[in-house]
């Protein structure tokens, strides 16, 4: 395959596995239109939609690109649970949980090893957080492991905890209203007028504390953890 192939198929790639995630795992979002791409971003995945769930799009970090396609379907099963949850509570402990139910669970492992989560990864001072590597293997059943651990060998992944991630913020969910954008990041939401693209929107953590840009203007922080 030359190198241009390559690129075509990568862009390809996201709408047709959403398209295959939703056929087998996703029966309520059948028949909705979901729109995907590659961009720069802060996080690993965005998900973005327009109050009723309608224009949603789903953003992948670029950095994704070079993921094998397993850990794409962990990260994209897990926005794609986000559409399917409620807005509150403990929003990205639910969402991890809702993957996995839906038989994902060994494409969220991968994603978290990718993503550096090997343990829980707290967030809003314990009152929310996404399941580690560890977390996600105590959900799977026998059947799940065995796939899981073959997939495993076939990548040549070894499960560890990779601190040295340049991304420590996993996802952020976009919601557009009434031309007010409210954007939630590691549980912590900001409401904003106008409506906001995921490209515009930067977090730069400095000692323990997450300060949240607009177009290069500081709107709000958050301690990290
Ligand atoms: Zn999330």
């Amino acid at each position: 395959m030359n190198k241009e192939d390559k690129n075509m198929n990568r862009m390809g790639i996201l709408s047709s596995l959403i398209q295959q995630l939703v056929d087998v795992a996703y029966p309520e979002l059948k028949g909705i239109d979901i729109i995907s791409r590659w961009g720069r971003i802060s996080c690993f995945a965005t998900v973005s939609w327009i109050s009723n769930k309608k224009n949603i799009t789903i953003t992948c970090n670029n950095q994704a690109k070079k993921w094998h396609e397993a850990a794409l379907i962990g990260l994209l099963s897990h926005e794609l649970s986000h559409l399917t949850q409620m807005a509150s509570g403990r929003v990205e402990n639910k969402t991890d949980i809702d993957a996995i139910r839906r038989g994902l669970g060994i494409y969220l492992a991968i994603e978290r090893i990718m993503t550096g989560k090997y343990e829980d990864y707290t967030i809003r001072h314990g009152n929310d957080m996404y399941l580690g590597y560890r977390s996600v293997r105590s959900y799977l059943n026998e059947e799940e492991l065995m796939h899981l651990d073959a997939l495993l060998q076939e990548m040549r992944l070894i499960p560890q905890s990779n601190k040295s991630l340049k991304l420590p913020y996993h996802d952020l969910i976009i919601t557009i209203t009434d031309r007010m954008t409210e954007f939630t990041i590691d549980g912590h939401k900001f409401v904003i007028e106008g409506e906001i693209k995921e490209s515009q929107v930067e977090i730069i953590t400095r000692d323990g504390i997450s300060y949240v840009f607009l177009h290069g203007q500081e709107i709000g922080k958050y301690e990290a953890l």
